[in-house]
């Protein structure tokens, strides 16, 4: 079985191809939207919710490709915020707006406004989760199954955060449970991968695969 991955980014092909092997789905070859000969469309990402941009990629470009689709979309909520950043993560900094931006001005700007609004709130009320939620759709853009993911943790405090050099995203701010010593950006990408909410999403995907 033939899957394309909804993303253009590279790293993301070869670390759920890492964890596919592991999990021995050897009968699946993922490929990547730049592998297909044409340009692909660009989808909206207009949902509320993880689950409904998730579902508008794979439909999508499952219907372009004329493969199977599979899907992801992230991001942090932070109890503190009601659930913000939430779907507007990657532009959290201009409410959600695009502004050509590079992701690391981007990345800087997120968390200094996270850092900015969490301010004078105590370690016990600054919880915090990463969703990942996957889909995958057949080439008749019938959604055939839905994984979602968690890692939790707590945004640091001034003066504790940032710290760490790995990662990417909030991963500097993100304290890890359960007991936030260590940033999300301080783990080596193989613990990183066990404990996160992409890695949890991708292994109960492909539990799923493996029963087909
Ligand atoms: P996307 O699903 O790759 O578009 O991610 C959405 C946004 O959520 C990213 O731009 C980050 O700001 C944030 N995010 C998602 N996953 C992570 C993570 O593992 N670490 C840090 N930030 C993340």
């Amino acid at each position: 079985m033939r899957i394309v991955l909804a993303t253009s980014n590279p790293h993301k092909v070869d670390e759920l191809r890492h964890i596919f092997s592991a999990e021995a789905l050897a009968n699946i070859e993922l490929i990547g939207l730049a592998d297909i000969p044409r340009t692909p469309p660009e989808p909206a990402e207009t949902g509320d919710t993880f689950i409904e941009n998730a579902t508008i990629k794979a439909t999508q470009y499952a219907a372009w490709a004329g493969l199977h689709c599979l899907a992801d979309d992230s991001g942090l909520e932070v109890d503190a915020l009601h659930g913000k950043p939430g779907v507007i993560s990657s532009h959290y900094a201009t409410d959600g707006r695009e502004t050509g931006a590079s992701r690391a001005e981007r990345d800087e700007a997120n968390n200094a406004r996270v850092m900015r609004e969490l301010e004078g709130v105590p370690p016990a009320r600054r919880t915090a989760r990463f969703v990942c939620t996957m889909v995958l759709a057949a080439p008749d853009a019938r959604v055939l199954h839905v994984a979602t993911g968690h890692f939790e943790g707590r945004i640091g405090e001034h003066g504790h955060v940032p710290r760490g050099n790995g990662g990417f995203g909030y991963d500097p701010l993100f304290l890890v449970g359960p007991d936030f010593t260590r940033t999300a950006a301080e783990l080596p990408a193989s613990e990183k991968h066990r404990l996160s909410h992409r890695g949890h999403a991708a292994r109960a995907m492909a539990a799923y695969l493996r029963g087909l």
